[in-house]
C-alpha cells in the first residue's frame, strides 16, 4: 500500500462512536472523499489489486456494493479501463436480477445484481469501505457466481480485525488498506 493512502486513511477516516446504534464505532469516510490528494490515493492503492506485478489489468470488472462501495469502486473500474457493476439493496434495480438474503444481527438483508451485469467467465474485484462481519462481501460473491462469473479478489479500505470477516469469506484474496 503507498504511503500515501496509508497517511490519507489515517488522517481523514473519522470515529464516530455509537452511531448508528449504542456499541457501533462507525468509520466515517466522507473526510477522505472530500479531499482529493487523499481520495486519490486511496483509489490508486485499491485499483493497483486489479493488477499483477507486472501492472497487467487481471479483472473484467469491479463491483461496488451500495451505497459507499459504488463511491470506490466506480473510480477503480475507470482507473483499470473495465466495467462498474452495482450490486444493490433488494428493489433498485429496474430489469432480471440475482438476488442472495443472509442474516444480519437480527434481521435478513437482500443485495441484488442485473443478470447481464457479469458475464459468464468474467474474472471479478469487488471494493467496499469496509470489511466487518463479511456478510455483505460474501453475499456478493454468491451474487457473482450466480452470473456465472468468479470473484477473484476484495478490496476494502478497513477492515475490522476484532470481527470474523476474514474467516466469512472463505479463501477470497482479500486487500484492506488499513487494518484496525
Ligand atoms: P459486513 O457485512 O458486516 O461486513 O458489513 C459491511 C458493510 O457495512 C459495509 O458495506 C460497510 O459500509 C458497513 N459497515 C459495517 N461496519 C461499519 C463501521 N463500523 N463503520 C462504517 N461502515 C460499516
Amino acid at each position: 500500500v503507498g504511503a500515501a493512502a496509508r497517511e490519507a486513511l489515517a488522517r481523514l477516516v473519522l470515529d464516530v462512536p455509537d452511531f448508528p446504534e449504542p456499541g457501533i464505532l462507525f468509520k466515517d469516510i466522507t473526510p477522505l472523499l472530500g479531499d482529493p490528494a487523499g481520495f486519490a490515493a486511496v483509489i490508486a492503492a485499491l485499483a493497483d489489486v486489479g493488477r499483477d506485478g507486472d501492472g497487467t489489468v487481471v479483472v473484467d470488472k469491479v463491483v461496488g456494493m451500495e451505497a459507499r462501495g459504488f463511491i470506490l469502486a466506480a473510480p477503480v473500474a475507470l482507473a483499470l479501463g473495465v466495467g462498474f457493476v452495482p450490486v444493490r439493496k433488494v428493489g433498485r434495480l429496474p430489469r432480471a436480477t440475482h438476488a442472495v438474503s443472509y442474516a444480519l444481527e437480527y434481521a435478513v438483508a437482500t443485495l441484488e445484481v442485473h443478470q447481464d451485469g457479469i458475464a459468464p467467465g468474467e474474472r471479478v474485484l469487488l471494493v467496499d469501505d469496509v470489511l466487518a462481519t463479511g456478510g455483505t462481501l460474501q453475499a456478493t460473491v454468491d451474487l457473482v457466481e450466480a452470473c456465472g462469473g468468479t470473484a477473484t479478489a476484495a478490496a476494502m479500505l478497513m477492515e475490522l480485525s476484532f470481527l470474523p470477516g476474514r474467516q466469512a469469506i472463505g479463501d477470497l484474496p482479500l486487500t484492506a488498506l488499513m487494518t484496525v
